[in-house]
């Protein structure tokens, strides 16, 4: 069949095609241990599913406003001006399908074709397919696990051109586990200002951060320079909510308003349950954020005291989110070639699946998820080194 050029020259997800094996695996009677999962294991907490449940017993069952109903829009706000000491309203906020839809419409509202977006790799998957779509140029800025994979103005500074628009910066990042500090992301956010660059902050992961890391944000850039930053956010991690497809973004109300029409287009409003529960979230007791965050970050530190013996790897300690992203390349040789083959390579031999560095825009690497059981855990990073290490 025909389909549009856009559609051909996207990527196929790489995530995606472990967790197709690992389930054709399954599926043959295989046990497979998967540390390939990018959501958390909890259940979404109880308070939350029951505001969903009196939603639904209210009838609250029809169309809502574009950009989210009122009530949602003043918790978005509501979080960033608790935790971050700024001063959001309503108007400031949009609530889309989940982070990446927030994302996939922030491209869509501010990239002309052509346009040039800065990229710190390793990025989220989704980050390079979105720009383009947008007809723009994801520009990759590599950064090395010596540097705990971080980038710095003057690495943005080298891949500047009179057609960069945005930078998309991720803290806690996905797939390493990095965290920008407070003057690391200063020294970006006023390089960007400097510049007139616009910083779409991914800060997705921002409750999950761990060994007295604060929890940190460009809100208060945002609120200084409302046309410089958008800041994205949303339930999916903090509060084990990723089948809901609850994502907000701060931003500018011009911004806001060309999200919404684009949305009203596209998919209009957020599922209007899945709404009511994202406020009982949002609303409603952190205790039990603290909860998985403990868990979190016990299974952090177990992963990378197990990891920690393995020869010739290097793997920045993460600071926050639920991954490790060892570099690992120097296992490669005649058994596997690249991040990808060793992955197959380890799903086959042992049941174990990991995501190929490649799909994050380093074929060094791999990618561990700590979003499972401790047993689950020490299992599969067991296994995974008896097949690695000779
Ligand atoms: N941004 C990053 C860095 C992520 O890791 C994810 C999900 O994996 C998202 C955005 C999208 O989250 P959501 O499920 O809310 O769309």
């Amino acid at each position: 069949m025909k389909l549009a050029d856009r559609v051909a020259q996207l990527k196929p997800s790489a995530t995606l095609a472990v967790s197709n094996k690992a389930q054709d695996l399954k599926a043959q009677g295989k046990a497979i241990l998967s540390l390939s999962v990018g959501e958390p294991d909890f259940p979404t907490p109880e308070h939350i599913c029951k505001a969903a449940k009196e939603a639904i017993d209210a009838g609250f069952t029809r169309y809502t406003p574009v950009p989210g109903i009122p009530e949602l829009r003043a918790a978005a706000a509501g979080y960033f001006n608790r935790y971050y000491g700024i001063a959001a309203d309503a108007d400031h906020i949009i609530i889309s399908n989940g982070g990446k839809h927030c994302l996939y419409n922030l491209c869509q509202a501010l990239l002309n074709p052509g346009d040039h977006v800065l990229i710190p790799a390793p990025y989220w998957v989704s980050y390079p397919s979105m720009v383009e779509l947008a007809a723009a140029k994801p520009v990759i800025i590599t950064t090395v696990p010596e540097k705990d994979f971080k980038v710095a103005p003057a690495d943005l500074e080298k891949s500047l051109t009179p057609k960069t628009r945005v930078l998309l910066l991720n803290s806690p990042s996905n797939p390493t586990g990095a965290c920008y500090s407070k003057e690391e992301l200063d020294a970006i956010a006023l390089w960007a200002v400097e510049r007139g660059v616009v910083v779409i902050a991914d800060e997705i992961y921002d409750r999950l951060v761990y060994s007295g890391t604060p929890a940190l944000s460009l809100c208060s850039w945002w609120q200084k320079h409302p046309e410089n930053f958008v800041i994205v956010n949303g339930v999916t991690k903090t509060f084990a909510m990723p089948g809901w497809r609850v994502g907000y973004a701060l931003a500018h109300p011009d911004l806001i308003r060309a999200m919404s029409r684009l949305q009203g287009h596209a998919t209009s409003n957020v599922c209007s349950v899945s709404q009511k529960a994202a406020v009982a979230a949002l609303n409603g007791d952190m205790g039990v954020v603290q909860e998985m965050r403990s868990a979190f970050e016990r299974r952090r530190n177990l992963a990378l005291e197990i990891i920690a013996a393995w020869p010739d790897v290097i793997c920045p300690k993460p600071f926050g989110a639920f991954y490790l992203f060892p570099d690992v390349h120097r296992y490669y040789g005649s058994r596997f070639a690249d991040s990808t083959s060793l992955c197959s390579f380890l799903l086959s031999e042992v049941g174990v699946a990991f995501v190929p560095g490649l799909a994050f825009g380093d074929d060094r690497c791999i990618r561990i998820s700590y979003a499972v059981s401790d047993d689950t855990l020490i299992k599969a990073l067991h296994l995974a080194a008896k097949a690695l290490i000779h």
